[in-house]
């Protein structure tokens, strides 16, 4: 089975550069991805973006992460208007697979009321452990919303047939996931931020946030191992290699007829 693959830009951030290449300096402005899988079985996202408010209100929504993040967000790039402009109801959504539960990639979850959230279990007793809150900033506010919750541990086939499975790539955050999807008759692994940039997977080159590090590198290695055996990486925050991504309503990559 080939999946249809839409890539969504739902804002951009400008951040410190030592944030994503540990040593370096400058800010750099990197997108905010999510994006539609659509099978015949249903309808899933992979990550939502960030939360509306932080179009209007970046800073209290934000809060202890507000510093180190410029948002550039505008009305309309917010994930359901981001669904609408392709004709799927933000209700039509029946999965979100959160690469994890920061608040640029699960923030947009509120907008989907029917979604089962598909995340690593590891991540989700992370995000309701006071201490792992305050250490790799999490924010419930962004997750807590009552929706049902599928918690997987280790590969996870969504759809039954190896066309969307779910890989942990901890490091990042404790339970870390990216997904590999087959589109026509390639592999594709969505990385989220178990790869923040090409260079990152070229030079092994660690982000200052890291919940732990050896971790990240084992995972940053498996995602080589892929790339070498074939498969299209699609790092989580990278501008250049974001520009060659066709976007919504142009499909990422042909399915197979
Ligand atoms: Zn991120």
């Amino acid at each position: 089975m080939s999946l249809k693959v839409y890539a969504f830009t739902c804002g951009w951030l400008t951040v410190p550069t030592a944030l994503l290449l540990e040593g370096e300096s400058g800010h750099l402005t990197v997108p905010v991805p999510a994006y539609l899988i659509e099978h015949p079985k249903g309808c899933a996202l992979f990550d939502s973006g960030l939360h509306v408010d932080t179009q209007t209100d970046a800073d209290r929504r934000l809060g202890r992460l507000a510093p180190f993040h410029t948002v550039h967000f505008s009305a309309g790039e917010e994930i359901a208007s981001r669904l609408r402009a392709v004709d799927v109801a933000a209700d039509r959504i029946d999965y979100v697979i959160n690469s994890h539960l920061h608040f640029d990639h699960c923030g947009g979850n509120e907008q989907l009321p029917n979604a089962t959230l598909l995340v690593q279990r590891r991540e989700w007793e992370a995000a309701h452990d006071a201490d792992l809150i305050e250490k790799v900033y999490y924010d419930p506010h962004d997750y807590d919303h009552g929706h049902r919750v599928r918690a997987v541990e280790g590969e996870h086939d969504l759809f039954g047939d190896g066309s969307a499975v779910c890989f942990p790539t901890p490091g990042h955050t404790p339970g870390h996931q990216s997904l590999r999807v087959r589109i026509g008759r390639e592999d594709v692994v969505l990385t989220g931020d178990a790869c923040y940039l090409r260079r990152t997977l070229d030079e092994l080159h660690l982000p200052t946030a890291a919940y732990d590090r050896e971790q990240m590198l084992a995972s940053l290695r498996r995602l080589r191992t892929l790339r070498d055996k074939g498969s299209v990486i699609i790092t989580g925050h990278d501008p250049e290699m974001w520009r060659t991504i066709p976007q919504a309503p142009a499909l990422l990559g042909v399915p197979a007829s």
